[in-house]
């Protein structure tokens, strides 16, 4: 290494650009919820990664499949040749996304995914005549991607710092943070109480100049597995439709089977009308992600000569193949009832912590899409000071336990400090306790840092 190209401050031992905050180990294999690094130390995979890994890590039937179309062609670009795998995989997306949302476009990632929805929905408001309508509504806090145009609709302030003043600033409303809420208000008004926000900021912008609202249907990686009353869905739907504003679903964490369903709009019967997925569809075999839109929106796109822009890798055949074999073994193994099924009971194993835990201020999520929430005063959910630290911390001690969980920096605004449990699709209740022990440990360990 020349000492003269490496920077004070820098990582010294390597030539990546890192962007954790401490140099993890080297991994070494991985296979179902376990993963193992190079010293041979086992860790339990509790977050999936960054709730990618749906089906767990190394499953032989996804490598063979992609071991097959590796032997056939590695990569046919997408304006020479169609592929089987592609065509196959869009048939059976289709088949199961909500309502009338058929048309299957690829890309590599989630952000990619969020950025195409962004712009169908530009191109289907120019293609007929509401060129006015460029305004995109997202929520705050929220995540949606780290592209600028997914950037630019994320609700986490931090994230724009670094390049204010953002390309587009876009307007957005609270999440709905209900179980914040101190007021008398049943679950169904709260619900309907933070949809109706949506209604006031298209008032407020002017409606005829709205575009789209675009919401995680269970907030992710910025609100830790936030779930909005029932109320709160069919409103958001309502509110779009009056004003003709198209709802885009940002499945990218919750799609492909996380929260039990394979789509999270169906919990709710709710159909948006275009909808981002990307991480478990592909499961982290290779980099995968889709759009998925309606006939009635694409059409018109397409008429009027318009086009979204291709990713060189969209559709490839590898991709595909690890998509197709992923949803087979997600049906072969019925992980979607796995997945609500463990999800219950995980869900009912953490609360039980709270007892012994009083820095856990809440419990929540839907399916293996869960999260705790960290707090000084369970009864104001004022966060341990100094703010956002404490869940940091917790899952530092529990990586050296063998325990990885998954966690956010969520400072700008944002009250809460939480941290998310997303194991595999495929755990079962007999492996709960190696998530739970180490669980236990580290809280404990946390509340006695904490005193000191
Ligand atoms: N949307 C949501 C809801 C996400 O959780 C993420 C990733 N955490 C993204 C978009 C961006 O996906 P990617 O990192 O694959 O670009």
């Amino acid at each position: 290494m020349t000492p003269e190209k490496t920077k004070p401050g820098h990582n010294r031992e390597s030539r990546l650009f890192y962007q954790s905050r401490s140099r993890r180990p080297l991994i070494d294999h991985a296979k179902g919820v376990y993963m193992w690094d190079v010293d041979s130390k086992r860790y339990i995979d509790a977050s999936s990664g960054a709730m990618v890994s749906n089906i767990g890590h190394s499953d032989p039937r996804v490598i063979a499949a992609m071991q097959d179309q590796m032997q056939k062609a590695t990569f046919a670009y997408r304006l020479h040749f169609e592929n089987e795998a592609a065509e196959n995989l869009a048939w059976r997306l289709a088949e199961r996304a909500p309502g009338d949302l058929e048309r299957v476009f690829f890309v590599s990632g989630g952000s990619e995914a969020v950025e195409s929805c962004l712009k169908l929905a530009r191109q289907y408001a120019l293609a007929i005549g509401e060129a006015q309508r460029f305004k995109v509504i997202s929520r705050f806090p929220s995540y949606h991607g780290s592209t600028l145009g997914a950037l630019a609709i994320t609700g986490y302030t931090p994230m724009h710092a670094p390049f204010a003043p953002m390309m587009v600033d876009q307007p957005k409303i609270p999440a709905p943070t209900c179980y914040l809420d101190r007021d008398d208000l049943s679950d169904h008004d709260r619900g309907l109480k933070y949809a109706n926000m949506l209604e006031a900021e298209i008032l407020r912008q002017g409606p005829e100049t709205v575009l789209a609202f675009i919401m995680e249907p269970v907030g992710g990686a910025a609100t830790g597995a936030l779930v909005a009353p029932d109320s709160y869905y069919a409103r958001i739907r309502e509110i779009c439709d009056q004003y003709g504003i198209l709802l885009i679903y940002d499945e990218v964490m919750t799609g492909a089977g996380r929260t039990g369903t394979y789509f999270a709009a169906e919990h709710w019967n709710i159909v948006p009308d275009i909808l981002a997925v990307s991480k478990g569809l592909a499961a982290g075999y290779v980099p995968l992600g889709a759009m998925i839109a309606p006939d009635r929106i694409v059409g018109p796109v397409l008429d009027h000569g318009g086009f979204i822009h291709g990713y060189t890798y969209a559709g490839n055949p590898i991709a595909c193949a690890a998509g197709n074999a992923v949803l087979d073994v997600i049906e072969q193994d019925d992980l979607l009832a796995n997945a609500a099924q463990s999800g219950a009971a995980l869900k009912a194993e953490l609360t039980k912590l709270m007892a012994q835990h009083a820095m856990i201020g809440d419990v929540r999520g839907l399916g293996l899409m869960l999260a705790i929430e960290l707090v000084a005063n369970r009864d104001s959910m004022e966060p341990i000071a100094p703010k956002h630290m404490a869940a940091a911390r917790l899952v530092d001690i529990a990586y050296d336990k063998g325990l990885i969980i998954y966690w956010r920096r969520t400072r700008g605004g944002y009250r809460g400090d939480h941290v998310m449990i997303c194991p595999p699709l495929t755990i079962t209740p007999d492996q709960f306790d190696d998530i739970l022990i180490p669980l236990n440990e580290a809280l404990a360990e946390l509340a006695t840092e904490l005193k000191q």
